[in-house]
């Protein structure tokens, strides 16, 4: 059913949106550099965060304009206590989309079996270091062995394949790009590196500061036989199998080489606004139809639609950071859902 599905969600540039992700929770129980600041507190209003129905309704509407793809994200989505309950009704729509989920695994231990028979197909595991004194550097939390036991706890669980994502910093774990891979050949994760991008709660980032695709290509070569894989369609990272495969290495070029032309992702925040573009400067707001009294369920449903073509429509060809005009959008990463 989801190959043959017509997705109405299409641009003017004519692309086709088939994934929305969906942050569930702006909160976080660790406090990476790149995302947010130790003492961060700017948290969006609990009222604001929509209720499990709203979350589904919305996604109903979008599964049937062509979404096939619903990832979960945040924050941390695992901190919201009805995440699985989350999972299983997603699973239950009509028109059932497949159903991912990135999270930083520190409730994974207990959460992947229960995630998994809720109908949770795959997980992406956020891990920079293999160190813990560093983890705790990177985080502000002593958590380094849970990740380990919540990826174990995934592959237990068959959540698989589990992808990891890395986010390289200069002079900070910029030497750990082939220990990061080593580790994840012989353990059966695809590893991810994504290029650090200006969506940092605090406003720090540096172009300057950031390790391109093209430098962790040429840090992984001097260790590894890469190569390229052809196929990447609307897939971010480009892959290339390690040391003649089976295993691969994906690198996200967000910044350096955007792949904005093929992208059909959509993004709906904690608190109920469709993003077209993790950059965006501007949200719709469907938060305001879902609470609406004065409508029927029929009209509120109608309305959702309608806001998710209008941002479909307003999709700009690509999101600019590398235009001298780009602005960072207002949100960090972590109230959109990265
Ligand atoms: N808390 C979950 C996690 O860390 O996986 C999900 C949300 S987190 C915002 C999603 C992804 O965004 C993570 O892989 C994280 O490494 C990445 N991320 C956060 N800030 C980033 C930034 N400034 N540049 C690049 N990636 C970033
Ligand atoms: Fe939390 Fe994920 Fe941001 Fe790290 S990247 S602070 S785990 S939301």
């Amino acid at each position: 059913m989801g190959e043959l599905r017509m997705s109405m969600l299409v641009d003017t540039f004519n692309r086709a949106h088939r994934d929305l992700r969906v942050s569930i929770t702006d909160r976080c129980n660790l406090r990476c550099t790149y995302c947010m600041p130790p003492d961060f507190s700017d948290w969006l209003p609990g009222d604001h965060l929509l209720s499990v129905d709203e979350l589904l309704l919305v996604i109903e509407v979008a599964t049937e304009q062509g979404i096939e793809n619903i990832r979960l994200t945040g924050g941390e989505p695992l901190v919201r206590p009805d995440v699985v309950e989350i999972v299983r009704r997603v699973k239950a729509l009509p028109l059932a989309p497949k159903v991912s989920l990135t999270t930083n695994a520190l409730r994974l231990t207990e959460l992947a079996q229960p995630l998994a028979d809720a109908g949770l197909e795959r997980v992406n595991v956020s891990l920079d270091t293999l160190d813990r004194e560093r983890f705790k550097t990177l985080t502000f939390r002593d958590r380094f062995n849970d990740v380990i036991a919540g990826i174990e706890a995934a592959q237990r669980a068959g959540l698989t394949p589990l992808k990891v994502n890395a986010v390289l910093m200069r002079g900070v774990n910029d030497d750990e790009a082939i220990p990061l891979l080593r580790h994840s050949v012989a353990n059966g994760w695809n590893l991810r590196f994504i290029e650090q991008m200006p969506l940092d709660a605090q406003g720090s980032w540096e172009r300057a500061e950031m390790i391109s695709a093209a430098e962790i290509l040429e840090l992984l070569s001097a260790e590894f036989d890469l190569v390229a894989v052809p196929t990447r369609g609307s897939a971010p990272a480009e892959e290339f199998t390690v040391d003649g495969g089976p295993m691969t290495v994906g690198i996200i070029a967000s910044v350096s080489k955007p792949f904005c032309a093929a992208c059909d992702r959509l993004r709906l925040t904690a608190d109920g606004q469709i993003r077209n573009c993790l950059f965006a400067r501007d949200e719709t707001d469907v938060r305001a139809t879902l609470r609406d009294p004065s409508i029927t369920e029929a009209e509120r449903r109608d309305r959702i639609a309608r806001l998710f073509a209008s941002s479909v429509l307003a999709k700009l060809p690509g999101h600019g950071i590398n235009d001298p005009s780009f602005i960072q959008p207002d949100r960090p990463m972590s109230a959109i859902g990265g």
